[in-house]
């Protein structure tokens, strides 16, 4: 064994340059190592274009290690030799290289990072440095609060990076928080910026045929594959959003348009989740567009409480609750996922959007996930791992930690309310509201319990009766327990009668 030379793993959504495992690293004696390893490509049946970004970008940065004098191991998956896993690579490797000192930088998932604990290895672990707030900083902050709320967090969170702070320390604008204002729809003859295309290079390419050939039996298109893969090309989505989407962004972020997948979002989740874009970075360039008169007060701060304070905040929770975390299922669900969220079959068409683009790119923006393809499942009674298992694999963006907490916790409310103070249930008003869907739709949104009423409204109400018990005390849900009680007893019955219906229809494989 040398003493002095080290292995340092680089994950594939560790491809930051200032990955705190590479910043001591000795270009002449320390070797980087990649693995492409099927355990993670198909411990859930990825998005063929998700395990192509990976793959894709790893080999990008590979390359630009190399090309910046580092010595790099690179296993791909066809590699003869492979082992098939994270911590089998790291064994065979620092045998073969005959390292000593093994440094990883704290993963994204919690199952790999026990594997990696439990692999026999003696590791040196680095805190990711590219969030801001530290695992540690996080469990103080929560330390001895009953309930967390993301709003408070985000708050400590402003003060941390002094955004959109006064001299004096108060928030710009007299007020943390603008979400109020970032909740229009989409008015006629308002248009979405073109979305940005890049070019596959021949690296690409070939990864695509490996995903292709290895990985035709996951869900999800592969032919429109349209992501960046290196830095210049996140830099390039970057500030094609900073020009073009930004100041549409804050007004018509929960807004839903047919055929329209992008809108104004930036599509940089994917990016920034695997390193490619720098979180300070991002929230300074749309601070200063705020300042130099370019964007609303409330497009800023909008985005910068994406970044700063959700995407913090569901790490926190995710690190400082896991592993029971995974199990919660407060409200008792068992339902298994309807077919029809791996195909896009159902009649409603506001499902049928949004996943048809999420099986076609991969993506959907938050109020897609979480008040149409997530408030299904809640209303539904969909088993919280299934539904989980679903947002990881199919979402370009999705990892263990931000994903587990985003649908578990805020989605499925199976969390029993640690992370929101309520769970996120609508009728097909509000996706009538946000969106045009309902205009084309099969079933009639002003429809509550005919045969061809939206099924959202009357199961809307069923998750209301069915779960009185554990919400009725709810401040937060009082006014709509007020106007399910106002109602006349013949019309509950008869919301439950449709309820009842529409899930046994589920229950028997059917599509609705
Ligand atoms: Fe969705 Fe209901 Fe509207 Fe159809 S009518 S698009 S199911 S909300």
């Amino acid at each position: 064994m040398n003493p002095n030379r080290r292995l340092c793993l680089v994950l594939g959504d560790q491809l930051s340059f200032d990955l705190a495992s590479l910043q001591t690293l000795d270009s002449e004696r320390d070797t980087v190592l990649l693995v492409e390893v099927m355990e993670e490509a198909s411990h859930v049946p990825h998005h063929p274009q998700k395990i192509a970004l990976i793959f894709s970008a790893m080999r990008h940065f590979a390359q630009s290690l190399r090309d910046q004098g580092i010595r790099v191991e690179y296993v791909t998956l066809d590699d003869p030799h492979n082992s098939g896993s994270v911590p089998g690579e790291l064994r065979r490797w620092q045998q073969r290289l005959q390292v000593e000192q093994v440094h990883v930088t704290e993963c994204g998932d919690w199952r790999l990072e026990q594997s990696i604990k439990d692999c026999g290895l003696s590791v040196c672990w680095h805190a990711d440095s590219r969030f801001l707030c530290s695992r540690a900083e996080f469990a103080a902050w929560a330390a001895g609060k009953k309930q967390l709320r993301m709003e408070f967090f985000y708050r400590e969170m402003r003060r941390k990076s002094r955004l959109l702070l006064n001299g004096d320390g108060t928030p710009v604008g007299g007020a943390w928080n603008f979400d109020a204002e970032n909740r229009k729809s989409l008015p006629k003859g308002v248009k979405a910026p073109y979305p940005i295309r890049f070019s596959n290079d021949a690296i690409t390419r070939e990864v695509l045929d490996l995903v292709k050939a290895r990985f035709s039996q996951h869900y999800g298109a592969l032919d429109d594959f349209n992501y960046p893969v290196t830095h210049a090309d996140a830099q390039a989505l970057w500030d094609y959003f900073l020009d073009y989407g930004l100041a549409g962004f804050g007004d018509y972020q929960d807004a839903m348009a047919s055929d329209e997948p992008f809108l104004f979002h930036a599509r940089i989740s994917a990016a920034l989740n695997i390193g490619l874009l720098d979180l300070r970075r991002l929230c300074s360039d749309v601070e200063s567009a705020y300042w130099a008169g370019r964007i609303a007060l409330n497009a800023a701060e909008g985005f910068i409480r994406q970044l700063i304070g959700w995407r913090e905040y569901v790490r926190g929770v995710y690190w400082l609750k896991m592993p029971d975390y995974a199990l919660g299922n407060a409200f008792g669900n068992s339902r298994v996922l309807p077919e029809f969220y791996w195909t896009g079959a159902t009649q409603m068409n506001c499902m049928r959007q949004a996943i048809g683009q999420s099986l076609q790119h991969a993506y959907a923006h938050h109020i897609q996930r979480l008040m149409v393809t997530g408030n299904f499942a809640l209303l539904a009674g969909i088993a919280p791992s299934q539904i989980c298992e679903w947002y990881l694999a199919i979402y370009m963006d999705a990892f263990d930690w931000v994903e587990l907490p985003n649908t578990l916790g805020m989605v499925m409310h199976a969390d029993g309310g640690y992370l929101g103070s309520k769970p996120y249930c609508a009728s097909g008003q509000y996706i009538n509201r946000m969106s045009d869907y309902c205009r084309s739709c099969a079933y009639k949104v002003s429809e509550s319990t005919a045969d061809n009423a939206c099924p959202f409204n009357a199961l809307y109400w069923h998750f209301l009766m069915r779960h009185g018990e554990q919400l009725r005390g709810n401040q937060r849900m009082a006014m709509m327990y007020k106007n399910l009680d106002r109602m006349p007893s013949a019309k509950q019955e008869a919301l439950w009668q449709r309820g009842q219906n529409l899930l046994a229809r589920l229950d028997n494989g059917e599509s609705i």
